[in-house]
């Protein structure tokens, strides 16, 4: 998916864009902001399209013209007064922060006003984050930063009340259909189905789009739903963890996919034309108890991988307790 440029390209986020309208109006930034919200639902997206109209010589309409100078030399990423920091590996270092505070001792090269985006801040160990509390606290004049984090994952209280949190919100089934769509060439037929297993986040969708991740999506909802036998799951386990880095983000869809299932089981059948026979009676037989129990058991799998425990194992626990329609314990 290609990110947005431009802030009237943004869908769902009609409260952070007010927001931040309302924050550009009043002729007073603060010295950071937060974005903070679930994974890929467009923080990023629009931390460059607010640096863009930010940094534009004519905005209008609370958005970036895209004529002038400034916005094209955004647009072809040469704009000396927009930085992002993101993590090169796994997350950003204390190197980085040091780099980045180097760069904002020098005024901004074009205007009045330079823009430094920290995407996922909450990978940021101790030492770096506290290394850019000072920063946030006291930018060098003409700085504003926007650091990006995930709701779900912590980050320091320090980091947090020294920026002005904006937050982010999960997307609506059809706000997701819409983006996926534009960055189709035609419609997909499949775009209805991603988008209920991305549970709001089109970077998620995008990314299924792109992989074998949906099919293996199905062939597990599937295999659980028709409770299947051990050996089944266990060799569906092992397919699963050679998604390696991108498992997180299975899960993430398993787990909008028996967020369906509690809806279905709770009596709120709104969505229950999007669930199989198989699926209605599993929710059925789940009850909302053991609806919740399954939510909770995939939870409990995205943060034992969040701690390094072995990939397959935490599968195997999780596929084969789901399968067992929620009556084993000890995932
Ligand atoms: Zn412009």
């Amino acid at each position: 998916m290609k990110a947005s440029l431009f802030l009237r390209d943004i869908r769902g986020q009609e409260r952070a864009l007010a927001l931040l309208a309302k924050n550009a109006a009043s002729g007073r930034l603060p010295h950071a902001f937060l974005f903070r919200g679930p994974r890929g639902v467009g923080k990023r997206s629009t931390a460059m399209a607010f640096a863009r109209f930010l940094l534009c010589r004519e905005p209008a309409d609370n958005d970036a013209c895209g004529r002038c100078p400034a916005c094209h030399r955004f647009a072809a990423a040469t704009h000396p007064d927009i930085q992002t920091v993101a993590p090169r590996t796994a997350a950003i270092k204390i190197e980085q922060i040091r780099e980045m505070q180097r760069s904002l001792a020098f005024p901004p090269l074009e205007g009045s006003l330079r823009v430094t985006v920290i995407i996922r801040a909450q990978t940021m160990a101790a030492p770096a984050a506290n290394a850019l509390l000072k920063t946030l606290e006291e930018p060098p004049e003409g700085n504003l930063l926007i650091l990006t984090a995930e709701e779900n994952e912590p980050i320091l209280p320090t980091i947090v009340s020294r920026c002005q949190v904006v937050p982010f919100a999960s997307l609506d089934d059809r706000a997701v259909r819409e983006i996926i769509q534009a960055g189709a060439e035609e419609e997909e037929p499949g775009s209805a189905s991603l988008a209920r297993l991305a549970a709001g986040s089109p970077g998620l969708a995008a990314k299924l789009g792109n992989s074998r991740m949906t099919g293996l999506l199905e062939e597990v909802t599937g295999a659980i739903a028709r409770q299947e036998g051990t050996g089944r799951m266990i060799a569906l386990a092992g397919e699963c963890a050679k998604l390696k880095d991108d498992l997180p983000l299975f899960l993430q869809g398993l787990y909008a996919w028996a967020a369906d299932l509690a809806w279905h089981a709770c009596g709120l059948g709104e969505r229950a034309a999007l669930l199989s026979e198989a699926e209605q009676a599993l929710a059925a037989r789940l009850g909302a108890k053991g609806a919740a129990d399954a939510l909770a058991g995939i939870g409990r799998a995205r943060s034992l991988l969040a701690r390094n425990c072995n990939r397959q194992a935490v599968c195997e626990l999780l596929f084969l307790r789901l399968a067992a329609g929620g009556r084993a314990q000890g995932c």
